[in-house]
Order: structure tokens, then sequence, then C-alpha cells
């Protein structure tokens, strides 16, 4: 028997998890675009018609051989997978794709199989969806002619596994398999990163900034992953394994009691009530949302949207995308943020050149004002599905009042172009701007007349006021939200929207983060917007505070001079409030 060992970490998503290890190297996985020189572009499409070949050799053969053995009939399944490696449309989009942007044969081909896989998905009938079976089938087994190699990135598992790696970027989390990836565990990474945020999104169970679990482990290791405690245990003892599974036992008790709040409004005992609403990064997210109970989208990050693939998302599509948001969330609003590309979140089709400092660089509404065409493809997008529904729009990474304008003057001419092709939108839709940079909280007095909402992104906003990377796992007991610098911009930002008498929420991940909840009340925050796992536990303090209380409380906070200090006040209150939250060890408290 090997010898248990255990590596302590950054927990980012709760919830203990027993499985096997998969060590996963995304630069192996990655197929990545190389450019050709012209003169040997033929010789790439030769090698796409010849991987084409023997993938319909291959396919062929096996038929005869399954038709010998089982019959006719059973072989017949393999007429799809034949029509897949002749179909002209696809082939030829290849090629074409080859000979005009001059790229590597595998990349182009992985890319025109994610579009069908994207259009295919999107339609609700079986028939299609086992048509996209087939094309991936296929598609696996051309790719493997063509690089001489099996691939294997997170969408192709086949079994349960718990996911090990140096790191993983928000772009391979959105390849997860759903079903396989039952938690993941990294080297590097901090609590705020995009990656984090997905693991919570996802409901899997992780843990980042191990150091170096990926060379302690390998493909096949038995592991638990404790996400709330931080720990990831290496060929646990069967002791380890009892106390597992206690543990599960007492997580299912906890969420079993906090799923009878569900339908309950977020109110404190003496009635001061907030709008407790959910954040996502794909449609996908959104059941969850529903069966936790929240109201509505206070964050629908769309920039997911324009990851893993070769073009850009057309209005269309992203008209679909937000309208079926919009209608499942109902009546709840849904508050769309337009793109904020950059930082931890890049995208592949614009070549966008590497920068040195990426979180201070070309992102959010900076580039969306420089490259309007995209701007306007998604502002009409999210005018279009405001129609009658309930949706909101807001600009990340605002720095100043200028910024704004211009966007607001981007959005109204867009609304001119939408009236004039007489296409329904909202005229009156609600336009909010995110504080997330510590000179727009410094401005939210300029900034408030001019828009219907604030909504403060903390996980920059800490970031940028403490100088902490939110992703570099070395400096995270700096990242500290409720340092007082952060709690003066909070409140510096909620009082002006009041002056101005416009609401403001949060949807960074501050809002779910139960130490800072009873001061964000105390001040008289309107909305929380939070992971949708979070919201039953989020729900359940603020229905067990008093309001009175945490404003005395927030008074004192914003005299103190540590975080410390102001967390093990709030720690107290929250002992007295809600102790049953307190019980659960994997809440950071
Ligand atoms: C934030 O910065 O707090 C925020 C919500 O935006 P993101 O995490 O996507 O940067
Ligand atoms: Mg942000």
């Amino acid at each position: 028997m090997k010898k248990e060992k255990t590596v302590q970490g950054i927990g980012v998503s709760a919830g203990v998890i027993r499985g096997k290890a998969y060590l996963f190297d995304p630069e192996e996985a990655r197929v990545k675009p190389r450019r050709l020189p012209k003169a040997s572009l033929s010789a790439e499409v030769e090698r796409f018609q010849q991987a084409l070949i023997a993938a319909r050799k291959e396919l062929l053969e096996m038929q005869r051989d399954i038709a010998q053995r089982l019959g006719r009939s059973e072989s017949d399944l393999f007429e799809a997978h034949l029509l897949v490696v002749e179909d002209r449309t696809l082939i030829e989009e290849v090629i074409r794709g080859v000979e005009e942007k001059g790229l590597n044969v595998e990349y182009v081909f992985q890319q025109a199989i994610k579009k069908y896989e994207r259009v295919f998905s999107q339609i609700e009938n079986d028939y299609i969806r086992e048509r996209l079976s087939d094309i991936k089938d296929v598609a696996k087994r051309v790719m493997r002619h063509l690089t001489g190699k099996t691939r294997r990135d997170l969408s192709s598992l086949t079994e349960e596994v718990i996911v090990i790696s140096r790191d993983i970027s928000p772009s391979d989390t959105v390849l997860m398999h759903k079903e396989n990836v039952i938690g993941f565990a990294t080297d590097i990474g901090g609590r705020t990163s995009h990656t984090a945020i997905m693991a919570r999104s996802l409901g899997i169970p992780a843990v980042v900034g191990l150091g170096k679990i990926s060379s302690l482990v390998a493909t096949g290791d038995e592991l638990v992953v404790d996400g709330g405690r931080g720990l990831v245990v290496i060929n646990p003892s069967r002791n380890t394994l009892k106390k597992l599974e206690a543990e599960k036992r007492s997580i299912a008790l906890f969420e079993k009691r906090l799923r009878l709040l569900k339908d309950l409004p977020a109110e404190t005992r003496d009635g001061f009530r907030v709008i407790l609403a959910a954040n996502i990064e794909m449609p996908e997210d959104l059941p969850s949302v529903l069966s936790h109970g929240a109201e509505g989208i206070g964050l629908y990050r769309t920039e997911f949207l324009y990851l893993n693939r070769d073009d850009l998302p057309s209005e269309e599509e992203q008209f679909q995308a937000y309208r079926g948001v919009a209608e499942k969330a109902g009546p709840h609003s849904v508050i769309i943020r337009t793109l904020d590309l950059g930082g931890d979140k890049f995208l592949s089709p614009l070549g966008v050149p590497g920068e040195l400092n990426p979180f201070l660089g070309w992102r959010g509404i900076r580039f969306c004002l420089e490259r309007r065409d995209i701007f306007r493809a998604q502002l009409r997008a999210i005018l279009r599905a405001s129609a009658n529904r309930k949706v909101k729009v807001m600009f990340p990474m605002v720095c100043a009042a200028g910024e704004l304008r211009a966007a607001r003057a981007i959005l109204k001419k867009v609304m001119g172009e939408l009236e004039r092709e007489k296409i329904p939108f909202n005229p009156a839709i609600e336009v909010g701007v995110m504080i997330e940079v510590p000179s727009a909280a410094l401005t939210a007095d300029i900034m408030a007349p001019e828009v219907d909402f604030f909504s403060i992104g903390t996980n920059d906003l800490i970031q940028y006021a403490l100088a902490v990377d939110r992703v570099n796992e070395k400096i995270a007991h700096l990242y500290q939200p409720l340092h007082p610098a952060v709690l003066r911009l909070i409140e510096e930002t909620v009082s002006a929207a009041h002056r101005r008498h416009i609401w403001v929420g949060m949807c960074g991940e501050m809002a779910g983060d139960l130490l800072s909840v009873p001061i964000l009340l105390g001040m008289g925050i309107d909305e929380l917007s939070v992971s949708p796992m979070l919201v039953p536990e989020v729900k359940k303090l603020i229905r067990s505070l008093d309001l009175t209380e945490a404003r005395r409380l927030t008074e004192r906070a914003l005299r103190f001079s540590s975080a410390r200090r102001i967390e093990n006040e709030s720690r107290r209150l929250i002992k007295k409030a809600a102790p049953m939250l307190l019980r659960r060890e994997s809440i950071r408290l």
C-alpha cells in the first residue's frame, strides 16, 4: 500500500471528492495554429486528403467486420460515420481555410469541427444530437491520422477523473466534460482567477496553488480533493476515506437544510431586503441558478462565447444565446456584461499580441472602444434580446467617465440603427457600469448621474487597489477583501450611488464571502450576485442577521486599521447569528 500524502493549497470550490487522477498537460493537448509558407500549402491539403482516405478505409473495414460478425443492420451504424468523411461542405471548408489562412490543417480542421459542434448543440433534436456525436467520433479518427497520435483534451475524457495540472486556463475549463471531470487541482492560481470561478459554476471541488501537485501525482493515482479546506490527499488511507464519508454525509445534511430556503427572500430579520442573484459564464449554468433559488443573473460573463474558436460569434449567435438566457431567467432580470477580453482570458482568432502586464493592458472596454466592429455586433445582439425581456447591459473595466460616455454613444448609435431597421428592442434598457478599478470608485459620484446602476467588481478592484495579482498563489494571503482601503472604495461607491438615487450591486466574489456579507449589508448594498452554489449559504446568513447590528459592525470596520480585526469582528457576529454556517468547515471562516 502506497503511503498517504497530504498537500495544502487554496480551496476555491467547496466539496469533497474521491477519484482517480488524470495528469493533464495543456500544452500537449492544444493544437496550436502554425503559419505555413505558401509553397507548402498544397502538401498540407494533400495531408488532409490522405488522412480522410485512411479514416474512410478504417471505417469500411470496421463496417465489413461488424457485418460479418453481427449482421447488416448493426453495420449500418457506420454509414453515418462514412457520410462525415465524405461531406463535401466540411472538406471544402477545411481546404479553403488552409489555403486562405495559410495555417496548419490540424488547427483549421479542429476549428471547423468546433463550429459544427456549436451549431448542432444549439438544436434540440435527438437526430441532430446523434449526428453531432458521429461528427466528433470521426473528427477524432481523422485527427489521429493527421497528428499520428491520440490526443486527449478535457472534452474527450471517457471516465470520471480528477484533473491534475500545472495550470488550467479558463478556455480549458470550458472544455471540461462536465460528467467526467469530478474535481481538479493545480500547482498555481488564486481564488478569483477565472478558472476558480468556473470550478464554482460547475459545482466541482477544486484546489489551486498547490505548488508541485503535478509532479507528485501520476495518472491513475487515488486522490481525495477537499475544495473547502484546500487539501489534496494522495493515496488516502482507510482512515481518511472513512472521514471522507462522514464529511460527505454532513455536507448533504447541511445542503438539505439550506434547500428549505430556496423560495424565501434574502431579507434580514428586521426587514432589509437584498436582491440575491447569481453569476454565469455560459447558458449551461442556468439550471444551477434556478435550482439554487437565485433572483436572476447579476453578471453574465459573455466572453466565454468567444473562447476556443477560430471565428467570432455572429450577432445572430449571440442574440440566440442572450435571448435564451433572458427567457429562462424570467421573471427575473439578466445583466449582460459586454465583452471583457484580456487579463486571463484571451481570444485566439484576434491574434492579440502577448502583453507583459495583461491585467493592466488592453482589456474590457478599452478593447471594445477600439474594436468597434466587435462591440457593435454585441450591442446589437444585447439590444435585440432586450425586446420585451428583462435585460440590462453593463460595461467592464471603465476607468473614467470619458470611457463610459464613449460606450454610451456607441450604444445610442446602435439603437438608431435598429430603429431604422424596425428591429424591436427596449429603448429604456437599464445601462450600468462596473466599478472595478480604483479610479472608477473614486469618481463614482461623477458617473452616477450617467447610468442606471453600478455593479462593483471586487475581483479586479481588490487586485488593483492592493497591487496583488488575483491569479498569483504566492501572494494570495495579501489578497484581502476586507482590507480597509477596499472597504473605503466600496463605501464611496455605495454612497455615491445612493446620493444619486441609483441602485448598486456587487458581482465580484466578495459578494459570496460570508465574512464580508454583514459589512456589505451594513453599507446598504442593494444586490449581491454570487456563484449559484453559494446562493443558499449567503441567503441563510442574510436571513439570520439584523441590519442594525450589521450597520454597527460596518461603522466600526471602517475605522479599523487591519483586515484581520474586521474579519474577527465579522466572524463573531456570524457565530452569534448563524452558527450552522460555521460548522461546515469548508466555508472560509
Ligand atoms: C470582477 O472583477 O469582480 C468581476 C466580476 O469581473 P471578472 O471576475 O470577470 O473580471
Ligand atoms: Mg473584472
